[in-house]
């Protein structure tokens, strides 16, 4: 009797099993990582003091660290180089009248190649009010429009993307142009006059081409999409 009761227990299991399947897990983020060259700027304990005192002084908590980012900030260059994009992000100039220099997490070259230039638990100074939670990511090159017709680059730019999502559970809606920072509900800044401050890289045009060749890469890779744009009045 006991041994039936057990047999049917196991039989009920298996069908059970057969009758709802588990859903399809997402990826483990590092089984999607695009190759990724280590190309670090300088960033001692001088730049990471600097960070600390920017963010304090424009997000209100003095620290360099970045915890938990919830946004991608999609950027290009101004130029043709690789190099020169690298000098520009290693000199730790003043911009603005202020230290540190700007800099980025990523920098992606013309043919491809992902250059990782920050530690991705550090603050890097690329999108004003975004800095506190934003991973930067730069192009080299002069237009949105010439990095979006150059394929090397947009797989690697989408495959960098999609694998920020899957490991921080960003979604696809908090992927932004930089000429789209002022309307993100992330966007937060201290400095009366540098709140409604934005560039010219990747507008809504632009970003929305970039966001819909995304969700097909995540979508293929299984990177869970999350929710789509959600905008606020800037008020600028
Ligand atoms: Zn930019």
């Amino acid at each position: 009797m006991r041994r039936r009761g057990v047999l049917a227990l196991v039989v009920g299991l298996l069908v059970l099993g057969a009758e709802a399947p588990a859903p399809a897990e997402p990826p483990r983020p590092r089984e999607i990582r695009p190759d990724i060259v280590w190309s670090k700027i300088p960033f001692g304990a001088k730049r990471k003091r600097q960070t600390a005192r920017y963010s304090e002084r424009h997000y209100g908590e003095r620290t360099f660290e970045l915890v938990d980012p919830r946004v991608v900030v999609i950027h290009y260059t101004d130029g043709t180089s690789y190099e020169s994009a690298w000098n520009h992000f290693a000199a730790n100039a003043p911009h603005l009248g202020e230290r540190p220099g700007v800099c980025a997490h990523f920098l992606i070259d013309t043919d491809g190649t992902i250059h990782q230039l920050v530690n991705l638990g550090i603050r890097c100074r690329h999108a004003i009010g975004m800095n506190w939670t934003a991973v930067g990511i730069e192009h080299v090159g002069t237009s949105a429009e010439e990095i979006l017709g150059n394929r090397a680059m947009m797989r690697a730019s989408l495959r960098l993307t999609a694998w920020l999502m899957a490991r921080f559970g960003i979604s696809w809606g908090d992927v932004i142009g930089h000429a789209e920072i002022l309307r993100s509900p992330y966007h937060h800044e201290l400095y009366e006059d540098w709140r409604c401050l934005t560039h010219a890289d990747w507008n809504r045009r632009e970003m929305r081409t970039y966001r819909r060749r995304l969700k097909r890469v995540a979508e293929r890779l299984g990177v869970p999409l999350g929710d789509g744009p959600r905008w606020v009045a800037s008020g600028c």
